[in-house]
């Protein structure tokens, strides 16, 4: 769906703009959709600013699914599959990002963690991906067509949502330490994410439930 005319409503919504908000916003504008990047602080990709001590250690030469502590090891192995650490290191090459490797592999920018996040705002540009900064979402609704959010004094709806609002590690880096989203929103999101799945599972004929057991964790 086009919905460039209607200024709140968007085919995508990102909730969180580091570095997997970012990511995924760029992906989904490379498919067409109209994308909005919500972030509740003041700028993009804090976190990743200081990551690598201000060089980001972006990836690392081998990266392989036994590396990740995970509940679910098959999601690793899936997503890995898809987009690997070559990919990156491509897409870094491909902005003209000198880097070099350090200690087993791991990779760092000769300059700042800053190249990164420019990599990811120039992804998400190239794209036509929209930013709005200083806005705190509280609260998100399933609708008919999608989801509707909302916070102070802000109201968008979206046919899909992407819910990359980090962790709590450095509350100065981020609203969601005094403010996470409601457990209605949250119990709402796990709800969506299981039923997907299920639908999935229906639709592949295979078993996902190790799936369904990460979202118990
Ligand atoms: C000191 C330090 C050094 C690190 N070094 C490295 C490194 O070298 N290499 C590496 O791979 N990793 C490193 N990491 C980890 C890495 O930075 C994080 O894993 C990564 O940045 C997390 O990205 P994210 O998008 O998941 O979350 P975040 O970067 O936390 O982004 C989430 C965003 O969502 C926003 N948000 C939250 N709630 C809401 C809301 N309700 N409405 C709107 N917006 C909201 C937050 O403000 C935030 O900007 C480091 C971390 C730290 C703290």
């Amino acid at each position: 769906m086009n919905s460039d005319f209607f200024d709140n409503f968007y085919d995508v919504i990102v909730l969180g703009g580091g570095a997997a908000g970012l990511m995924a916003a760029a992906t989904a504008g490379a498919r067409g959709r109209s994308v909005l990047v919500i972030e509740v602080s003041n700028k993009l990709g804090k976190k990743i600013l200081m990551s690598g001590g201000g060089k980001c250690n972006f990836t690392n030469l081998e990266v392989k699914a036994e590396h990740f502590i995970s509940s679910n090891p098959h999601f690793v192995k899936s997503a890995l599959s898809q987009y690997s650490n070559w990919d990156f290191i491509g897409l870094v090459a491909g902005h003209g990002i000198e880097y070099h490797e350090k200690d087993h592999g791991q990779l760092f920018c000769d300059n700042s963690s800053k190249d990164i996040l420019n990599l990811l705002i120039n992804e998400c540009e190239a794209v036509e991906v929209k930013f709005r900064l200083d806005t705190l979402i509280e609260q998100v609704k399933q609708v008919d067509t999608g989801f509707s959010l909302s916070g102070p004094s802000v109201n968008y709806k979206c046919e899909s949502l992407i819910v990359a609002t980090g962790g709590l590690s450095i509350p100065t880096l981020g609203g969601v330490e005094k403010k996470p989203l409601e457990p209605e929103t949250h119990d709402m999101l796990l709800e969506i994410y299981r039923s997907d799945i299920l639908a999935l599972q229906d639709l592949l004929g295979r078993d996902l439930g190790h799936w369904l057991k990460a979202s118990e964790a």
